[in-house]
């Protein structure tokens, strides 16, 4: 079959629109979820990228400042060994010492510690005020190693200003590099959170910077007790300090919420640093985007599949019809017999099949006797009734699958009995006869014998004659049963004992003589 024809036919198919009714919306649901799937990953990235820049960002501001605190802590180490210092006048010795750096708005105080923890000199006063800080974290830690280097300390108090600072210090060597007191610089922590504050993270997005101990020095959003508190257990802690810089997604031990952390190390201090978005926060405008998607997808799936269904179902009910049609155009309204157009139709079937296969092809040819006197003395209806007895009478002579009863017209019928041969379309024949005999009409009280047929029989032994031929050869027979009395069967090439009235002799012309 050509291809465009074929299709042709497919779309005129009811199962093929319901399958593509299921197939379409399956498509549709998994070309949308690879959709949603890479708008998540878009949301992830970009998530990420604005993840790293901002730590990026806030690294190296807090590790410029950093470097500004310890270039001073470095120059006043480095000048106090100037020779002649203590000679000069405090106010010298208070230039020498301090730089403008001191005065910057987020550095605290600096201080010059002796030996003992007392204050030697300080940038913010002059004479220095008075302190001891001997118990402070940082000076231990001085007072016990050198060599040290620079020493973040622990975020605390200042106790000259009351505000929270974290100490940055260097150990002072004197020349003999025994311990001879500590150089202090404070960060002011309102930097970090005035730094911190600038930047917006979402709902419960957060920024964390830790001492590498697992102190955390300040925390946005800022919550005072956040401030000192050590999370050196927490497994994303761990991850922190083990892997130096990087990207993860973890739950938050301080309050248990999902979030992608990307952290890394504040250049080469002691200092960890983390930004951390929630993943609710990230996901929330695709989650927003999906829904949307999602059930407007749905929808449309489900809107496709049930117009599918309905196409699929109209199909078949427009198929259903056109059958009923094609059966009704094909059949006698009245006697529910093949009528004269299926007739024709068959006809030249079997005797196409009579010329492939030469076998004999008979016909009958089966008019009511006398039928309009049924119509003249009990009317219509009861020669309707007649007529569809007979059709009863037909259908029921006929057995083999192959063999056709048809009303040809009036009270006219045809019986088409392909591969048979005269004997066998005369047993037919009297099968007809005899199931008539038994036809009775309650309506027009007419009883068993009352109805009468006769039957003109036409055999084609083979030869492929037309229907028209074949047709007024039996025609001829009937005409000759009628004119022979009626109620009987008469063939074309003969006549035959096929029925109780039955007589010897052969029918020589088309219609006359009759020999009875
Ligand atoms: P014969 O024995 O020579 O065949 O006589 P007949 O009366 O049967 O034949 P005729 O051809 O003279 O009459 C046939 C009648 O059949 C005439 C017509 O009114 C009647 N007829 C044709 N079709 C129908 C039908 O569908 N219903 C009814 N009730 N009568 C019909
Ligand atoms: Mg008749
Ligand atoms: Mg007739």
């Amino acid at each position: 079959m050509a291809l465009p024809r074929l299709l042709a036919r497919r779309l005129r198919s009811a199962q093929t629109w319901i399958v593509l009714g299921v197939l379409a919306p399956v498509g549709m649901l998994v070309l949308s979820g690879l959709m949603l799937l890479d708008l998540r990953r878009d949301a992830w990235d970009k998530a990420e990228q604005t993840s790293k820049n901002l730590l990026q960002v806030i690294e190296r501001d807090i590790a410029r400042n950093v470097e500004i605190i310890d270039l001073s802590l470095q120059a006043i180490v480095d000048n106090l060994r100037t020779p002649g210092l203590d000679a000069v006048s405090s106010e010298m010795r208070q230039l020498v010492l301090f730089d403008r750096a001191g005065t910057a708005r987020d550095v605290g105080v600096t201080l010059v510690l002796d030996e003992h923890g007392d204050i030697a000199a300080d940038s913010g006063a002059l004479p220095p005020r008075k302190g001891n800080y001997a118990d402070r974290e940082y000076f231990r830690v001085h007072r016990e190693q050198a060599g040290l280097g620079l020493h973040v300390g622990r975020p605390l108090v200042s106790r000259l200003t009351g505000e929270r600072m974290l100490p940055f210090s260097r150990r002072i060597d004197k020349p003999d590099g025994s311990f001879g007191g500590v150089a202090l610089g404070t960060l002011k922590l309102s930097y970090f959170s005035r730094l911190f504050d600038q930047l917006g993270l979402g709902r419960d997005g957060a920024i964390n910077l830790y001492l590498r101990d697992g102190t955390r020095i300040m925390r946005h959003p800022y919550e005072e007790v956040d401030v000192g508190v050590s999370i050196v257990g927490a497994p994303t802690f761990r991850r922190f300090v083990a892997e130096r810089s990087g990207t993860f997604v973890g739950t938050s031990v301080r309050d248990g919420v999902e979030r992608h952390y990307a952290f890394t190390q504040v250049g080469d201090l002691p200092l960890v640093l983390n930004v951390a978005l929630a993943t609710a926060d990230i996901e929330a405008g695709w989650r927003a985007k999906a829904a949307v998607i999602g059930t407007l997808v749905l929808v449309l799936c489900g809107l496709t599949a049930f117009l599918s269904l309905l196409f699929g179902r109209e199909l078949r009910r427009r198929a259903a019809m056109q059958a009923e049609l094609t059966h009704l155009a094909r059949t006698d309204g009245l006697t529910g017999l093949a009528n004269r157009r299926r007739f024709e139709e068959e006809f030249v079937r079997a005797r196409k099949g009579a010329g492939r296969t030469a076998r004999p092809l008979s016909l009958l040819i089966v008019d009511a006797d006398h039928f309009k006197r049924w119509n003249d003395r009990y009317g219509h209806a009861v020669g309707d009734e007649v007529l569809r007895g007979l059709g009863r009478c037909l259908s029921a002579s006929v057995r083999r699958p192959g063999d056709l009863a048809a009303r040809i017209g009036g009270e006219e019928f045809a019986v088409l009995l392909p591969d048979t041969d005269e004997d066998g379309a005369l047993r037919v024949a009297r099968a007809i006869h005899r199931a008539v005999a038994a036809l009775t009409v309650a309506s027009a009280g007419l009883g068993a014998g009352s109805v009468t047929v006769s039957i003109g029989l036409a055999v084609d032994a083979g030869v492929g004659l037309d229907m028209g031929d074949l047709y007024r050869r039996a025609d001829g027979a009937l005409y000759e049963a009628k004119a022979c009395g009626r109620n009987r069967t008469r063939c074309a090439d003969g006549v035959r004992d096929g029925d109780p009235s039955m007589e010897a002799g052969r029918l020589v012309g088309a219609r006359h003589p009759p020999r009875c």
